[in-house]
């Protein structure tokens, strides 16, 4: 079949690809390539929808001997676009949806295009858990490889701390599980080095038991004093309780009066993995910053913390930066204010997480992910109108940084855009980074899987 693709030079289709081939004469080309930002919409030559790890090990095979750029896709929310391509070729994993959840050892297989909404409902009844981050359409795949910070991280750690195994394809083509046994250093690059090492088919999770959960979202008024009485409430907060801070202009949510819209609110998602009580105890501290706006913290199933996402015509256009901090006092956050205030952007937010409990007590060489000690991460975002204003969102990100810069110079792999090969480095310090590099050499030296955070082989 000839193959309609301006970029790609191949005449053929790759041969023996049980799943779906899509290219661009396909009528579902433009849903196919569609991912989450809205500036990241690329036009591949081809996308295979595959079945398994035979397809993905023919469509590996397929881009190198073509000479295509090769783009792994799950979620779709990678923020430096790298799971689309101009031309080349995606491997799209999100018809693997597989999950088998075995109750009594607590694990689960999950297959890599499962959602974390998908497997989080999917275990609901069995008052299991895993923690993914705060986006229910993320790719368990897409979060795992990088980290995973979320509403469980001070209780359970980083979603890799909770996971066992993972099958790959690998560049080669072979099917490998690395566990901690099998191919230790590969499994100890996967949990935090992304997509570098192979396309990853499976992953095998620890499970944790959740018999009671409260969670939900409250919204305090922001001051200088709120949000450093915020940061200090969820550092002192039991490891059950974690927490993801929005300080933003309030959107016009209609539970808001309208006078409220646009100031600047601390918009919270608090989660507390354990009992009532011991929930209403953890809590109060969080309640007492302010009179709350609106408190929607109440019991209920994990799967609540992930609203429905906002429809697949919802894809917006926004620049984004990732830091790590040791403090956010009352000067923190008046610089804090101070640049949210001098931003138009339509919707500005500097998110805070602290960090610390489980994710601080793993030793910062067991995983690819090494700021164990790194307690507060926080997230600027802009969204821009248009290409003539992005510009301006960077370098209001750059400037926002800059001045909450401490000192620590590390950044969360997953958080990163594409933003270069110093912000990679900034992921992975030190001996980190030569182990990775080392592992990729062994497992891709061609280093055919590039279009992602890249780790160079050695
Ligand atoms: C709205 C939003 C909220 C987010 N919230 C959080 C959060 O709370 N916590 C957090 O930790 N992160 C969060 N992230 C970041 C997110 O974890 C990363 O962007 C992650 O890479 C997305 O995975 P994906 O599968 O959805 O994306 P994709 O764009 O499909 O994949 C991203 C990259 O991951 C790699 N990859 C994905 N699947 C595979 C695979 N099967 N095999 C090999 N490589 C693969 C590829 O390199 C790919 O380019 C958020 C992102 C967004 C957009």
């Amino acid at each position: 079949m000839p193959l309609t693709s301006t970029a790609a030079t191949t005449t053929r289709l790759p041969a023996g690809i049980a799943g779906t081939v899509i290219t661009p004469d396909h009528p579902d080309y433009d849903q196919a390539r569609t991912v989450t930002y809205g500036d990241m919409f690329k036009r591949p030559g081809l996308i295979v929808r595959v079945s398994g790890p035979d397809d993905i090990a023919t469509a590996i095979a397929y881009a190198r001997d073509n000479g295509l750029e090769l783009a792994v896709r799950s979620g779709g929310h990678s923020g430096a676009g790298f799971s689309s391509t101009e031309g080349g070729l995606v491997i799209d994993v999100r018809d693997l949806k597989g999950i088998d959840i075995d109750p009594d050892n607590k694990t689960v297989w999950a297959s890599a295009g499962v959602t974390a909404v998908e497997l989080t409902e999917a275990l609901t009844p069995h008052k299991l858990i895993v923690g993914f981050g705060d986006a229910g359409t993320v790719g368990v795949s897409g979060i795992t490889l990088g980290g995973g910070v979320g509403y469980l991280s001070r209780k359970h750690g980083l979603t890799i701390d909770s996971l066992l195994a993972a099958e790959i394809v690998t560049a080669n083509g072979k099917v490998l599980i690395a566990d901690a046994d099998n191919h230790p250093d590969l499994f100890w690059a996967l949990r935090g080095g992304g997509g570098n090492f192979g396309v990853v088919t499976r992953l095998k999770y620890q499970l944790h038991a959740l018999p009671a959960f409260t969670g939900g979202m409250l919204l305090l008024p922001a001051t200088a004093e709120t949000i450093a009485g915020f940061v200090k409430a969820a550092r002192e907060a039991p490891d059950e309780l974690s927490s993801i801070a929005n300080v933003m202009p309030a959107p016009p949510m209609p539970f808001l009066p309208a006078e409220a819209h646009g100031k600047t609110v601390i918009m919270a998602m608090l989660a507390f993995a354990g009992d009532d009580a011991a929930a209403e105890a953890a809590l109060a501290p969080f309640r007492a910053i302010g009179k709350p706006l609106a408190d929607f913290v109440r019991p209920g199933p994990f799967a609540s913390m992930y609203p429905p996402d906002d429809g697949e015509e919802y894809h917006p256009t926004a620049v984004s930066m990732n830091q790590l901090v040791n403090t956010i006092g009352i000067d923190e956050a008046e610089t804090i204010l101070g640049y949210l205030a001098e931003s138009d952007a339509p919707l500005r937010v500097c998110q805070i997480r602290v960090l610390g409990g489980a994710v601080a007590r793993v030793p910062a060489d067991a995983t690819a992910y090494a700021h164990r000690q790194s307690p507060i991460m926080v997230n600027y975002a802009a969204f821009y109108t248009g290409p003539d204003d992005r510009p301006a969102k960077l370098s209001w990100l750059k400037d926002f940084a800059a001045a909450m810069y401490q000192g620590d110079d590390g950044a969360y792999v997953n958080f990163v855009n594409d933003e270069g090969p110093e912000r990679v480095r900034a992921a992975y310090p030190g001996a980190t980074w030569d182990r990775l590099r080392r592992v990729k050499r062994q497992y891709d030296p061609e280093n055919l899987f590039r279009l992602n955070q890249n780790i160079p082989p050695a």
